[in-house]
């Protein structure tokens, strides 16, 4: 990976540029929000598209300059309305919370009412929490998953639904490893008349890939990131139909941004380029398999999954049987000095503090991505039992960095 041009004038940055591919190399990404783009996507995000002001949208900018900004633009528009089959798409927010935000601003006046996931249950900040704008200027309550099966609880939704009367229920997670059964939230939205947003923020790639249902079509708005199981590089993504199309475009620019990342709407033109390629469906389905792959190994190994396994690409390992004196944060911890890195993660009826909580979270995204079969999958799965069972062991850690070694070799990534 060249930073020549860096290098020559900030030899600093260069410095920590190269770092940070090293480490990419050498280490094994599971985080489970985390993946890799390609160089093209690389590339697009690096380019002069950096310097243009584009705000508004193609063919209607308020900028001279913009033909080949509007170029980009609809191709993303276009390939994503390709993959996804959504009526209306918008390209241009920045992050996945920004997409977010561009619904409930369009939707909802301070103290309307959300409905969403608890935090600790798998939800997301931007999606009621506190410490967010969404819990301070909004109503919040917040549904569960089932404490005994870990699957969101529709039932108990419903219930909670016809009690608290929400303007909008939020489905999509980011720490739910089975599929969302979008019709049944939705129907319950239909019963209280209230809104639904389908944030796929962490399954936008299995969804574009037809390997997770599509909630396209199904939700009244669409969110997703466009950097996590699809490789389209960071941002956010909004679809929804075209009665709602005016709204949510003002909602995004100017209601809550101003000019486009160009240079990332063009790495995500060609992430969803990539995406439309037969090939991706195979990579979403493999990322899939290595994620079952995964939870059967540590389940062998006598971890306990939150649900039981997976449908997706996590895994949500609750430690508290198996490992009751290691926390998230020990096993996060001990499996970064290991070269694995992923993060520790509340589970569902939390006993610890969110901040050190008793799970782990792991995802294949980024591993399937450099070409991690089932069988690497099994024997990583493996490196992780070997450094939770012994989180203090540095004889441990060392032959598994070992391991890991051979692994980033076999599998290289930014030849
Ligand atoms: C990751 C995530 C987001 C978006 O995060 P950004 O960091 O703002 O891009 C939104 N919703 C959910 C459920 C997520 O997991």
């Amino acid at each position: 990976m060249d930073h020549e041009a860096v290098r020559a004038v900030d030899p600093a940055v260069a410095d920590a540029l190269e770092a940070e591919v090293e480490r990419q190399r050498n280490s094994l990404q599971m985080i489970a929000s985390e993946n890799h783009v390609s160089e093209a996507v690389l590339g697009a995000q690096g380019s002069a598209l950096t310097n243009k002001y584009a705000e508004g949208y193609p063919g209607a900018r308020y900028y001279g300059g913009c033909e080949h900004a509007d170029t980009v633009e609809n191709l993303a528009i276009e390939r994503a309305k390709e993959l996804f089959g959504a009526e209306h798409v918008n390209v241009q927010p920045h992050s996945g919370t920004q997409a977010n935000q561009a619904v409930y601003y369009a939707m909802l006046d301070p103290g309307d009412k959300i409905l969403s996931l608890d935090l600790n249950h798998g939800g997301h900040l931007s999606h009621g929490h506190p410490a967010n704008f969404t819990g301070q200027l909004y109503e919040v309550e917040q549904y569960e998953v089932d404490a005994e099966t870990g699957y969101i609880d529709y039932d108990g939704l419903a219930e909670q639904a016809e009690a608290f009367e929400p303007d909008i229920i939020v489905s999509g997670y980011s720490a739910y490893p089975r599929e969302i059964e979008w019709e049944t939230i939705q129907s319950v939205a239909d019963t209280v008349d209230a809104l639904h947003l389908a944030d796929i923020a962490h399954i936008t790639g299995l969804v574009a890939a037809g390997v997770h249902d599509s909630p396209v079509g199904v939700a009244d708005f669409v969110t997703g990131s466009t950097h996590k199981t699809i490789r389209a590089g960071r941002g956010g993504i909004v679809m929804t139909s075209e009665a709602y199309a005016d709204d949510i475009d003002s909602a995004v620019f100017p209601g809550g941004q101003g000019g486009p990342l160009m240079h990332n709407v063009a790495g995500k033109a060609v992430g969803f380029g990539e995406a439309l390629e037969p090939a991706f469906e195979e990579y979403a389905a493999q990322t899939v398999a290595n994620a079952n792959a995964l939870g059967e190994t540590l389940v062998d190994h006598g971890f306990s999954l939150v649900s039981g396994g997976t449908d997706n690409h996590l895994v949500l390992v609750d430690l508290r049987e198996s490992h009751p004196d290691t926390s998230g944060g020990d096993a996060e911890d001990a499996l970064e000095a290991a070269d694995i890195v992923l993060n520790a993660n509340t589970v569902p009826d939390e006993t610890r503090s969110p901040f050190d909580p008793s799970g782990i979270r792991a995802g294949t995204p980024a591993l399937t991505t450099r070409g991690f079969d089932e069988d690497d999958v099994r024997l990583v799965g493996e490196l992780i039992a070997r450094v939770v069972d012994a989180p203090e062991d540095e004889t441990v850690r060392e032959s598994v960095r070992e391991d890991v070694a051979d692994l980033c070799a076999a599998n290289p990534l930014y030849e």
